[in-house]
């Protein structure tokens, strides 16, 4: 399978999807993976294929990397549209989190005070107050829900520890909108199970947990690259639309990415 593994810790830029010209911050090690989810679509790979002993890049070294790579593309004229924080896992697992937050944040401000800073997260850190603390600076804090049903997140998401999709509710509703949810919708089947998340049983108590956190926004996407695993599929663009139609008539705004 041809997953991918991102240049730590700058990669890009590359043209997202959802983002546009975006410059790729990588908190994690060269070279593999290092997440608390090991999502069976992950576009890295599952976290055992993707083990590596490589340390993890160091505050001074994401500074320095980052003030290169934009002093390099100022030269070829070339401006991001966001900094996003994301790549080979999860960003926040990185102990100095916070502070590389603060340096980032100091050298936008001084060589593309336009862009925005935009991170993908998994969220399983956010029962930490200095993390929550720190995901308030990004413009964009995506953070992701791919539903509330535990055994489907067991399946699907497979937390590599505790993790409790109730309590998650509650911490995410305490950003008080400053969060956008983003949320995987897929079809097919792993382990004799089906995987359409885009069910009612899946989509009602999804749509009463959005109620609860009350996000600024919420992204649905589903597959666009190979997944580690056989079986997945992408789900129906009709269908992402009409899920998209109900959170919308829940008065928060939402994009599809089919
Ligand atoms: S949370 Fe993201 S990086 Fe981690 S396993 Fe899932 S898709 Fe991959």
């Amino acid at each position: 399978m041809s997953t991918v593994i991102y240049e730590s810790p700058v990669f890009g830029p590359v043209h997202s999807r959802r983002l546009g010209i975006s410059l790729g911050i990588n908190l994690l090690p060269r070279g593999g993976k290092v997440c608390s989810f090991d999502c069976i679509y992950c576009e890295c790979g599952l976290n055992k294929e993707r083990r590596t002993r490589n340390p993890l890049p160091t505050p001074d070294e994401v500074a320095s990397r980052l003030r290169t790579k934009l002093l390099e593309m100022k030269q070829e004229g070339l401006v991001p549209d966001v900094l996003t924080f994301a790549g080979n896992g999860e960003p926040t697992l990185h102990p100095h989190f916070p502070e590389i937050v603060d340096t980032v944040r100091a050298i936008r401000d001084e060589l593309c005070p336009q862009a925005k800073m935009s991170i993908l997260s998994n969220a399983t850190q956010i029962g930490r107050p200095e993390i929550r603390e720190a995901l308030l600076h990004f413009d964009n804090n995506i953070l992701k829900l791919d539903t509330v049903c535990p055994e489907y997140i067991r399946l699907v998401d497979r937390p590599q520890g505790h993790y409790d999709v109730e309590e998650q509710v509650r911490l995410l509703a305490l950003f008080r909108g400053q969060c956008i949810i983003q949320t995987m919708l897929m079809r097919g089947e792993y382990e004799g199970r089906d995987l359409d998340n885009t069910r009612q049983e899946y989509v009602g108590p999804y749509l009463e947990a959005l109620q609860r956190i009350r996000p600024r926004s919420v992204m649905l996407y589903t597959l666009d690259r190979e997944t580690p695993v056989a079986g997945l599929l992408k789900a129906a663009p009709e269908v992402m639309e009409s899920v998209a139609e109900r959170i919308r008539a829940l008065g928060i705004e939402v994009s599809v990415s089919c």
